[in-house]
């Protein structure tokens, strides 16, 4: 534990339902473990369907009051939450590097980006306008308003522990809803701190709940949350193959949802762009969070005149990364979440150089434990898993493209549609590329892509809806028409 650590008064090691800090009915507890050194850190309740139940009914409980309030009024305590999650970004960062193992300079960024969701969702709750029809009849007026949708859910991932409970739960709080979070079982305790700074900002009882479990609870939670008839809405972040179970659940009882699933995200590089800034690029898109990113670059495609240039400086760069625990000085990469996580990363490279593949550096570390060294693969193609599947992990694939027709066919050539990135300087090129790529974001000449300011979210098998920006609040809004007659 970090000096940081100990005297945190945000690590909660219980559940958070109706402004109280609760147990499992039974006491059963699951452990939380330091994926850096396997360490159990805590120990959380197990909740079932009846604990879920009770938190779905106090967010229904705390629904009337909260949606009765002013955007404003409403504002103004979203407003304080933003500012005591900035105010207490050290505590949260060490939280989120002890139990996700990510860098702390990298878990420092991550708090001020989920901050920045609930700072831009306060200053929103005060600009969710309607609309005024011009009219068809002259004795009738038609007006639009917006109005919460109510008690909703979410679900989220443990890649990004902290900034994907802030961008579902903040703008449906904004908007006036309620809400119940399910955060990943990896990654509990970056949630629970969040809710202990949302009872500190004095957000009513039962405007934000967190109910947690193990991997056996989840779909038990889940089953919960997407078959009760009071939520009206279920966000999620994870898998795709998750995504399209809950959304096949809430079905049934025709819920809303917002989903936003995995990627196989492109990086295509031309010929005429700028070498050193598209290195740059996919160094920052690529080893970021180990690779453990849905908008990481999947498949790195390099047009042949550039290529052996540019696989030569990214190796150099790659080389220069340090890997170890999050919390050590210089440390670039950390560990990968878990055992699962790891071995996937493992046969994905394996699978590549069976079929043809070459390592031009990393692979496994020599740390152990589940450290992946950050690795570069060239001569990829269509026949290896990783040009089909997410791999999750510090491996830049790297194939050799000739013309911009047939890199574009390769690209769009996956069910999945979340981000894409290319690199060129035709500008007619960045126009055409732009508009073919088949996802729901794209980077040109630029790795970064996520803010608050903007709509993030894919299309195809990536998902549906976005969060941030303004688009992002009105997806935990109903429309709802009034007709005025008899004028
Ligand atoms: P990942 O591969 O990133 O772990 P998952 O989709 O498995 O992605 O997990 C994302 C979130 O979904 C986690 O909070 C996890 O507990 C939850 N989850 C997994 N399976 C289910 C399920 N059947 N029902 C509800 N939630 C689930």
């Amino acid at each position: 534990m970090t000096s940081v650590l100990e005297r945190s008064t945000l690590l909660k090691s219980q559940a958070f339902v109706g402004g109280a800090w609760v147990d499992a009915d039974d006491g059963a507890t699951f452990p939380v473990y330091d994926p850096a050194t396997g360490e159990r850190i805590a120990d959380v309740p197990r909740f079932g369907a009846n604990e879920t139940r009770r938190a779905i009914e106090a967010a229904n409980a705390a629904l009337p009051a909260w949606r009765a309030k002013t955007g404003k009024e409403r504002a103004a305590l979203v407003r304080r939450w933003y500012e005591l999650i900035v105010e207490h970004t050290e505590e949260l960062a060490h939280i989120m590097t002890l139990e996700q193992g990510k860098p702390l300079a990298e878990a420092r960024g991550e708090i001020a980006m989920g901050a920045g969701y609930v700072e831009w969702n306060a200053e929103e709750a005060k600009r969710i306008y309607g609309d005024t029809i011009p009219t068809l009849a002259n004795d009738r007026r038609m007006v639009v308003v917006k109005q919460p949708i109510g008690v909703c859910v979410g679900i989220t991932p443990w890649n990004f522990p902290h900034a994907m409970v802030t961008r579902k739960a903040s703008p449906a709080i904004a908007a006036g809803c309620t809400f119940v979070l399910k955060p990943a079982e990896q990654t509990p305790l970056s949630a629970l701190a969040v809710a202990a700074l949302a009872e500190m900002a004095g957000l009513p009882a039962g405007v934000f709940n967190v109910v947690t479990g193990d991997a056996t609870d989840a779909p038990v939670i889940g089953e919960e949350m997407t078959s009760n008839p009071i939520v009206r809405k279920l966000g999620f972040t994870g898998s795709t193959a998750v995504g399209k179970l809950l959304m096949a659940q809430c079905a049934r009882t025709v819920k809303k949802v917002s989903l936003e699933l995995g990627g196989n995200a492109p990086f295509i590089v031309f010929d005429d762009a700028d070498v050193d800034a598209a290195v740059n690029g996919a160094m920052a898109a690529k080893f970021r969070n180990a690779g453990q990113v849905c908008v990481s670059p999947n498949r790195l495609f390099v047009q042949s005149g550039i290529h052996d240039a540019f696989v030569q400086r990214l190796a150099e760069r790659v080389r220069t990364l340090r890997t170890g625990n999050g919390f050590e000085d210089g440390v670039q990469i950390g560990p990968l979440i878990e055992d699962q996580g790891f071995a996937k990363v493992v046969e994905h490279v394996d699978d590549a150089c069976a079929h043809g593949a070459r390592l031009v550096t990393g692979g496994a570390s020599k740390l152990g434990g589940t450290f992946f060294e950050p690795t570069v693969l060239t001569n990829v193609n269509a026949t290896m898993r990783l040009s089909h599947e997410e791999t999750f992990g510090p491996v830049a694939a790297i194939a050799s493209f000739k013309t911009e027709a047939e890199v574009i066919a390769t690209a769009n050539d996956t069910p999945y549609g979340l981000a894409s990135y290319f690199y060129s300087r035709d500008i007619g090129r960045v126009w055409r590329v732009a508009e073919a790529l088949e996802t729901g974001m794209v980077g040109i000449n630029t790795p970064m892509l996520a803010n608050e300011a903007i709509p993030f979210g894919g299309v195809k098998e990536s998902g549906i809806g976005r969060e941030g920006s303004k688009y992002g609040i009105e997806e935990w809004t109903e429309i709802k028409y009034l007709c005025f007659g008899g004028l």
